[in-house]
């Protein structure tokens, strides 16, 4: 039996959960990190060089590289953890979840080189035997390709029982896609050519204009539903937005190819161990008033910290949340109503051991179930426990949001059965993390802009507004949406702030 005690929100007010089901919080001050500041023994100072807003990955990387640089830093979190979409927990059967992100590949170099410091082991991520594919309620047990670029989603196409024409079809839609994609301007995605074309239309129109294919066109939404885009329908973004996207982070390029031992999380809790007398928890920040070269941050307790600049590391939405004085530049203020987060709702189910693994299958699904659309094994090399992944995407995520979590688990498991069988059923643990509803994120996996947005608003993306300075994943021009894009993000802004 799933208890219900695993329903964990990772929201403020959830603190004792994580701390029950194993949260990593730091583990010099997993208390001090759960009190509020009077009770800190040192609080952050409240007159430095540069406050930072956010202490997940990309904040806690610009803390630490502002610190070698030999300035003084206070984070302000708004949370009472650190990592943001970076939190892992243990399980009682002995594995590691991570709520958020969980995957580095062979490219994501600044991640890698972060986890080999720390000396973070990683394994592979286990795509060994077959793969399911579930296609209108067919379920085919098949062999993932050699050459992603030749696959159909990952799968080799010679096993999948579809027709030639469909096969052909959705081949040349992505060979359509990836030829907008070699055009894409990666600094500056508003400067492609034909950037105003690509712009003013969904993917969706773009689909439905190139492919009457069903299963070809399923393809792509399932790249922005499912692959590492953002948890968003076709019909809600712009066709330069995914051209973009699959120009700096490929899925040609593995991003799910290692996971981390220990889970990912553990990296955050790193970082903030070294920076632990800067970070202030608890701390959500409501007001910036700016100057030539000084900042004042209010936070919601109405604690006021002076700077010279401030780098403001949260997903962009959620500056909206912050009263900004003088008002953000009308290029800015438009770009983050325009960019919405996705949708997701991450699910593990965990069993004794990797069932599915003596049987010869990898864990590996795609399909187009009601519900799941992807399954991945999350386990460790051992096997034990099994845990099996999923991602409930987009118009579904926020159906699924609608429920109880009862209702909300017996659905996940209800799709979780139709590819892994009947052994799937009876879990002994059940993890979800809803991030959509979670305040200080409101979605997952990143944001997305709508059409027209990159091309009328995208200079203001990574522009500095006087001593702000803009980090997290979503203004990094490589990997963005990836911790390795979080990572270059906050390294990028803390080199501004340095040079101001
Ligand atoms: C379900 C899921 C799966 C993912 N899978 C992967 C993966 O496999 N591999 C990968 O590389 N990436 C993955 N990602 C993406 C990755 O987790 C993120 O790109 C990365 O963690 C973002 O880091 P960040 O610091 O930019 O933002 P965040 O982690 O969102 O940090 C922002 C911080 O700012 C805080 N904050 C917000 N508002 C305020 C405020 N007003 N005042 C103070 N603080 C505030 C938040 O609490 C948060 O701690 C995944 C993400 C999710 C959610």
């Amino acid at each position: 039996m799933v208890s219900r005690r695993r329903f964990i929100n990772l929201g403020g007010q959830s603190l004792v959960a994580l701390a029950s089901s194993g949260l990593l919080v730091p583990k010099t001050a997993s208390l001090s990190y759960a009190q509020n500041s009077a009770e800190k023994s040192q609080a952050p100072s409240t007159n430095v060089d540069v406050i930072i807003v956010g202490a997940g990955l990309s904040g806690l990387i610009a803390a630490r590289t502002l610190r070698k640089a030999g300035k003084a830093v206070t984070v302000l979190e708004a949370r009472t953890r650190v990592g943001g979409r970076m939190a892992s927990t243990k399980t009682i059967e002995g594995g590691v979840i991570d709520f958020g992100g969980q995957w580095v590949g062979p490219t994501q170099t600044r991640f890698l080189a972060l986890l080999d410091e720390f000396q973070i082991k990683r394994f592979d991520s286990h795509y060994e035997g077959k793969s399911v594919f579930i296609w209108n309620g067919k379920r085919t047990i098949a062999n993932l390709a050699k050459d992603y670029d030749k696959s159909f989603l990952f799968f080799d196409p010679s096993q999948l029982p579809l027709l030639p024409s469909d096969l052909l079809a959705a081949k040349e839609l992505n060979q359509k896609l990836m030829k907008i994609v070699a055009q894409v301007n990666r600094e500056k995605p508003w400067l492609t050519p034909n950037a105003k074309a690509l712009d003013s239309q969904t993917i969706q129109t773009w689909i439905n204009q190139n492919s009457r294919s069903e299963i070809a066109r399923f393809t792509i939404a399932w790249l922005t539903r499912q692959g590492g885009e953002g948890g968003f329908e076709p019909s809600e973004a712009s066709l330069l937005h995914l051209a973009w996207k699959q120009a700096v982070s490929p899925q040609n390029e593995f991003p799910e190819t290692w996971l981390i031992d220990g889970g990912a999380g553990q990296v955050a809790v790193r970082l903030a161990q070294e920076l632990n007398d800067a970070i202030q928890l608890n701390a959500p920040v409501r007001w910036i008033e700016y100057g030539d070269k000084a900042v004042k941050v209010i936070t919601k307790a109405g604690i006021t910290y002076n700077a010279k600049s401030v780098i403001v590391a949260i997903p962009p939405p959620l500056r909206m949340g912050i009263e900004f004085s003088p008002p953000l530049p009308a290029q800015m203020s438009g770009l983050i109503q325009r960019g919405p987060m996705g949708s997701i709702i991450k699910a593990h189910a965990v069993y004794p051991n990797a069932f599915w693994r003596s049987q010869g299958l990898s864990g590996m699904a795609i399909g187009n179930l009601p519900l799941l659309e992807f399954t991945a094994d999350s386990s460790p090399p051992s096997g034990k426990p099994g845990i099996l992944t999923t991602f409930v995407s987009s118009n579904q995520a926020v159906s699924l949001g609608l429920l109880n979590a009862d209702d909300r688990r017996q659905a996940i498991m209800r799709d979780f059965v139709k590819y892994w069988g009947p052994q799937a059923a009876n879990p002994t643990n059940f993890y979800e993390a809803n991030w959509p509803s979670e305040q200080w994120t409101r979605g997952a996996y990143t944001n997305f802009l709508t059409p027209g947005t990159w091309t009328s608003f995208g200079p203001a993306w990574r522009e500095p507004v006087g001593p702000i300075f803009w980090a997290g994943t979503e203004v990094a021009t490589r990997w963005p949406g990836y911790f390795d894009g979080a990572i270059r993000a906050g390294e990028s802004a803390a080199q501004s702030a340095l040079a101001l």
